[in-house]
């Protein structure tokens, strides 16, 4: 039974709006689907641009052919930011090409991602950058071709990536860190420490436990940053990698509600993306699933089916396993499962570089994180699908 209201209006035309838009025509909906992107391009993919666009390997991944939407009857209008949503109007407020059109909606759903964040003052200053859209990646690449020294501040995924890939571009790279290890912070420091022998081996300066007191500039461009320990890092390349926001200002006063700081921030929804608004859901980096946000490639897919089929009526199972990966130094990272960074380690593999652990919690297995371990790592799937104690695994 279908109970999507037409027309569908999705805000945010990336991988959560375009998944979105394409299981509801796959599941049977036909009314009209309009598809509001800020950005100038069609939906494209964004783990590339601190990998192989950054490295230039590829250019930008767009996740479906130019085709598709008029095949699919999806209307995509790029470069139209909504800057309000009025529930009781059903309608939705749209600046594009310098005007501003009132958009109406039957259902609606918002997939509006991140904004990264940046170091404070330094939105001006030359040399410093962030990487969240195709323009920031090419940026970046195109500094390194001149660069004398890279600075990357932040060793979660996307800066242990970025400063990978500059190592990759002949950028000596100083990569800064506040907690003990890169990666420790989701991983715990077992992992952290493996992950600090692949930047070291690379010859990553790698600096952890510091935080940064200042980006150093002359003449409105990056000369150095100066850490909390006073030390100073030389680098006319500054990488600000400290994670993103969801810019949800656009809901101000619709009274979509948003989900505590505390518990990720985001629009509150429920398990399956609905909001506490009538018709309104939402999903991806954006969402605040009861009471998780989750800034995940895979979760985003994820979630994006269980709308569609929340909309359509289908049911479908939700027997997932969350999955993260990441590329660094051609090694395969992946992460499945909720491991937590104080569960219990059992490495299982070591061979120097390449690894796998499984982590547990009062002796039950949560999640799997190897590098270069990739078909023992998806093999352990099964497991994670209903509660198995780890001994299982260790005694196989
Ligand atoms: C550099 C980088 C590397 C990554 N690598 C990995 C990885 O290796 N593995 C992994 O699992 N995940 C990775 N991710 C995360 C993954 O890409 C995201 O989880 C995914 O893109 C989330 O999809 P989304 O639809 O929520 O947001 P996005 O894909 O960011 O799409 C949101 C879109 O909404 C638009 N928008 C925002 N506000 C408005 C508005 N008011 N009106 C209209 N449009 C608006 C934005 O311009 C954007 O185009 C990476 C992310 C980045 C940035």
């Amino acid at each position: 039974m279908e109970s999507v209201k037409t027309p569908v209006v999705i805000v945010g035309a990336g991988l959560g709006g375009i998944r979105v838009a394409e299981n509801l025509r796959n599941g049977g909906y036909d009314g009209e689907l309009i598809l509001l992107g800020a950005e100038t391009h069609p939906p494209y993919d964004r783990p590339p641009l601190s990998k192989t666009v950054l490295t230039g390997d590829e250019e930008r991944v767009d996740l479906k052919p130019a085709e598709f939407f008029d095949e699919a009857s999806i209307d995509l209008r790029t470069g139209a930011r909504v800057v309000a949503v009025d529930p009781s109007a059903h309608t939705v407020t749209v600046q594009r090409d310098g005007g501003t059109e009132q958009v109406s909606y039957g259902t609606l759903i918002l997939s509006t991602g991140l904004v990264p964040r940046r170091f404070p003052g330094t939105d001006d200053v030359a040399g410093v950058h962030v990487i969240r859209t195709v323009e920031d990646s090419l940026a970046l690449r195109a500094a390194a071709g001149s660069a004398t020294r890279a600075a990357v501040i932040g060793a979660g995924f996307i800066g242990c990536e970025v400063a990978a890939s500059l190592h990759k571009l002949n950028v000596p790279v100083t990569l800064i860190e506040p907690t003990p290890s890169p990666l420790s912070g989701p991983l715990g420091s077992r992992i952290g420490e493996m992950v600090t022998r692949l930047h070291v081996e690379a010859g990553v300066d790698l600096r952890v436990g510091v935080g940064v007191e200042e980006i150093v500039a002359e003449d409105g461009r990056a000369v150095a940053v100066v850490l909390s320990d006073g030390s100073r890092v030389d680098a006319d390349l500054v990488v600000v990698g400290i994670g993103g926001v969801p810019d949800l200002e656009y809901l101000d006063g619709s009274g979509i509600a948003l989900a505590d700081r505390s518990a990720g921030g985001g629009v509150a929804c429920d398990g399956v993306g609905k909001t506490g608004v009538d018709d309104v859901y939402a999903l991806g980096d954006c969402a605040n699933w009861a009471g998780h946000r989750v800034e995940h490639w895979t979760h985003t897919v994820d979630a994006a089916a269980l709308v569609a089929s929340e909309l359509l009526g289908h049911t479908i199972p939700h027997q997932t396993v969350p999955y993260f990966w990441s590329d660094q130094y051609g090694l395969k990272f992946q992460m499945l499962g909720s491991p937590q960074s104080d569960d219990q380690v059992h490495v299982v593999d070591d061979d120097g570089r390449k690894f796998l652990a499984y982590y547990s919690r009062d002796g039950v297995l949560t999640g799997v994180v190897g590098a270069g371990r990739v078909g023992k790592l998806m093999k352990a799937r099964q497991f994670l699908l209903t509660p198995t104690p780890i001994a299982t695994l260790l005694d196989a």
